[in-house]
Parts: C-alpha cells; sequence; structure tokens
C-alpha cells in the first residue's frame, strides 16, 4: 500500500519517527487487523516490569495472559492492588500499539497508570496530580500511557481514533513529554 506520506518517513532505525498524523486513523483498520492473534508489549516505568503476552486469539481472551495483564495493571503506587481490567480498554491499548508497529514503532507500551485504588486516587489529588475525583482507573477502565519516540498528541489522535472512550492529552515539557489517558466511558476529550 503505498501512501506517499511514507516517502518522508526517516530511513534506517534508531532515530525517532514521527508519521503524519492523517494516517493515524484506526477507523480505517480492516478487519483482518482486529482478527489478529493479539500480544501486546507493555512496560512499568514505576516497577520496572516488562510482558509481552498474548491475550487474544481467535475471537477469544487467553484467560491466564489477561489475569497476567491486570497484574501488570495494578497500582504500583498503591499498596500492589489489582483489579479485573476492562478488555476493551486493552482492545484499544493493543489496536494503538499494533497500529503504530505497522510504522516502525516497536517500543513497549509505558504504562504511567492503570488501576488506581481509591486511597490511591486521592493520594495524587492532594499531590496535585491530575486525576479525576470520579475516576475510571477506579474501576480499572482507564489507563495513562505514552510510547517512546511517539508524539503525544499523535499518540492521543490514534487513541480517539478507535472511539472507544475518553481521551485526556497530558503535554508536558521534556524528554519524555507528557503522557495520553485512554478510558472506556464515554466518548470526549480533554486537555490536562
Ligand atoms: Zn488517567
Amino acid at each position: 500500500m503505498a501512501r506517499a506520506s511514507e516517502q518522508s518517513a526517516p530511513s534506517g532505525s534508531g532515530g525517532a519517527m514521527e508519521p503524519p498524523p492523517d494516517i493515524f486513523d484506526a477507523q480505517a483498520l480492516d478487519l483482518e487487523f482486529w482478527l489478529r492473534p493479539r500480544t501486546i508489549d507493555v512496560i512499568r516505568p514505576a516497577s520496572k516490569e516488562r510482558a509481552k503476552l498474548l491475550y487474544w486469539k481467535d475471537g477469544e481472551i487467553i484467560e491466564s495472559a489477561y489475569q497476567d495483564l491486570c497484574h501488570i495493571m495494578r497500582d504500583v503506587n498503591g499498596g500492589n492492588e489489582a483489579r479485573t481490567i476492562d478488555p476493551k480498554l486493552f482492545e484499544t491499548l493493543w489496536g494503538t500499539q499494533a497500529f503504530v508497529q505497522r510504522y516502525g514503532i516497536e517500543a513497549p507500551l509505558e504504562i504511567l497508570s492503570g488501576y488506581r485504588t481509591a486511597a490511591s486516587n486521592q493520594k495524587l489529588r492532594e499531590a496535585g496530580v491530575p486525576a479525576a475525583r470520579q475516576s475510571l482507573h477506579m474501576v480499572g477502565r482507564a489507563a495513562d500511557i505514552r510510547i517512546a519516540n511517539l508524539n503525544s498528541e499523535v499518540l492521543g489522535g490514534l487513541v480517539k481514533s478507535f472511539r472507544q472512550g475518553g481521551v485526556g492529552f497530558y503535554y508536558r515539557a521534556g524528554p519524555k513529554g507528557g503522557w495520553i489517558h485512554a478510558d472506556t466511558g464515554l466518548q470526549r476529550t480533554w486537555k490536562g
């Protein structure tokens, strides 16, 4: 599939790749994409864990891998409590990663925040970290993510194009450049 925009992609490897946003539209994905086995490669910077898990195949969730994923998404800052995570959230996270992998972006998906206990969410609020009072993190329906070498505006735009829920854009100065909040609640976007 030749696209004019691909010609401007940097050749070679190792450099930051920023494919043009116009090609980051999940609605352009075909059925074949959605029927593929789903392996997600995630990292938790806070606990330095990394896992590459095949959690969905032939239309069904692979229970053991799904449980491992839920564990990875646990509240690493609040007593390591875990809970069931909405499979729809994993669908968006996997879809996002599988999408950018097509453009040579192989970095793991960084999970900055997954499930949060109410106490842990409150602690963040008190520390001035942006966290909603009724955060969907507290019910296993939200994640704050980042992908190395991927501009957060491009990442957020892609997550939004899945039309699976809310997307928050948290831009920050510095080498890490912020993060994207993705949830499976109402479809809406905001900047925080
Ligand atoms: Zn969040």
